[in-house]
């Protein structure tokens, strides 16, 4: 079929194409997140009978969709996948009432009430926000990485220590993290390869004791892990001692990366309170430094980190949140 003025030579005047104006959408509360603390902030204020809105990001979820089983979560005798816990808590969320958006925040504004929350197509506004965008363990950048995760590679050795009896392990880093995980992971493990790149460590001296004092731990200065090598999983570690260049193969059943996490709050520098790791600080129980806009989880949370916790912060910043409602209306 032909356009309407094809071969016409008379010429239409057309308006000039409108700039697509973002739509708004009014919600009481909006939560910018959707591991277990959103999921479980979006069950208590969705009860409250407050209208929730949570965005997702592109890829919901949070940390537990790139673990396997997860055997710490309460309510789970056989343990349970990370994803379908999450699958879980995502259609109890729907159950209540929340409205999931899968789409990535922009930007935000919590200069002005209502609050402004932005996709790239969208704008909100909620009358409160509750910050839940978790935080992400960081990487070495290996090829490794990538291929074992959840087959030998894990960054929480609470999560995942008791997976590795009477193994030998490496724990990269030489902050109170490495010192912790490979502490505890000593209650597991037959043997533990602390690798720091430096020659001392950043920990606190009372963990850095701790860790030396604990016989099944041997440091190796001065060295990096240069490559992951395996089958189905982890098997050889590669190190290279870069003052001599030395590259040593230990064989070991896993490695625990623990070298830090970085917290998804660039959105959130100049609108809230972050400290100088840029963690999100609370003020008032679960409150930032705006009244009305809330946090809960790893964005806050770098001392417990775990999923449960998670869904604990996320109780209480609905709580706070309902409250705060209640006494501004
Ligand atoms: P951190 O203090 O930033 O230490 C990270 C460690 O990893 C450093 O030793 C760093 O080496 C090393 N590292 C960083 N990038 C690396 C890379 N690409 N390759 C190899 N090594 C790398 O992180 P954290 O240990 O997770 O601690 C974070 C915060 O939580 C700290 O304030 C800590 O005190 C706190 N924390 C407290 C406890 C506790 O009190 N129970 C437990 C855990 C954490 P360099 O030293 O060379 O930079």
């Amino acid at each position: 079929m032909m356009a309407d003025n094809a071969g016409s030579s008379v010429m239409i005047e057309r308006e000039p194409p409108k700039k697509a104006e973002k739509r708004k959408t009014d919600y009481d509360v909006i939560i910018i997140g959707a591991g277990p603390a959103g999921y479980t902030a979006g069950i208590y204020t969705s009860r409250a009978r407050r209208n929730t809105l949570i965005i997702s990001g592109i890829l919901p979820g949070g940390q537990l969709m790139n673990t396997t089983e997860v055997e710490n979560f309460p309510g789970f005798d056989s343990g349970i996948m990370g994803p379908d816990l999450m699958q879980i808590m995502k259609k109890q969320v729907e159950r209540m009432g929340a409205t999931i958006i899968q789409d990535e925040v922009v930007n935000v504004d919590f200069r002005h009430k209502p609050f402004k929350v932005l996709t790239a197509s969208e704008e909100y506004e909620g009358k409160v926000i509750i910050i839940c965008t978790g935080a992400n363990p960081k990487k070495i950048g290996l090829d490794g990485e990538k291929t074992f995760a959840g087959k030998g590679v894990s960054s929480c050795a609470t999560c995942d220590g008791a997976f590795f009896k009477n193994q030998d392990l490496v724990v990269v880093g030489g902050g109170d993290s490495a010192m912790e995980e490979s502490t505890f992971l000593t209650k597991y493990a037959s043997s533990i390869h602390l690798v720091h790149r430096r020659d001392e460590f950043r920990a606190s001296k009372i963990m850095q004791e701790r860790a030396l004092s604990n016989e099944k731990i041997k440091v190796h200065f001065n060295s990096v892990v240069e490559e992951i090598q395996g089958e189905q999983k982890v098997e050889k570690v590669i190190l290279n001692n870069i003052e001599t260049g030395d590259k040593t193969t230990l064989e070991v059943g896993g490695v625990f990366i623990a070298i830090g996490h970085d917290p998804n709050t660039t959105l959130f520098k100049n609108q809230v309170d972050l400290d100088e790791n840029g963690y999100v600080v609370l003020h008032e129980n679960t409150q930032t430094s705006i009244p009305g806009v809330f946090c809960a989880g790893d964005v806050h949370d770098h001392r417990y980190r775990q999923a449960i916790t998670a869904a604990g912060f996320g109780c209480m910043a609905a709580i706070d949140a309902d409250k705060y409602m209640s006494e501004h209306e």
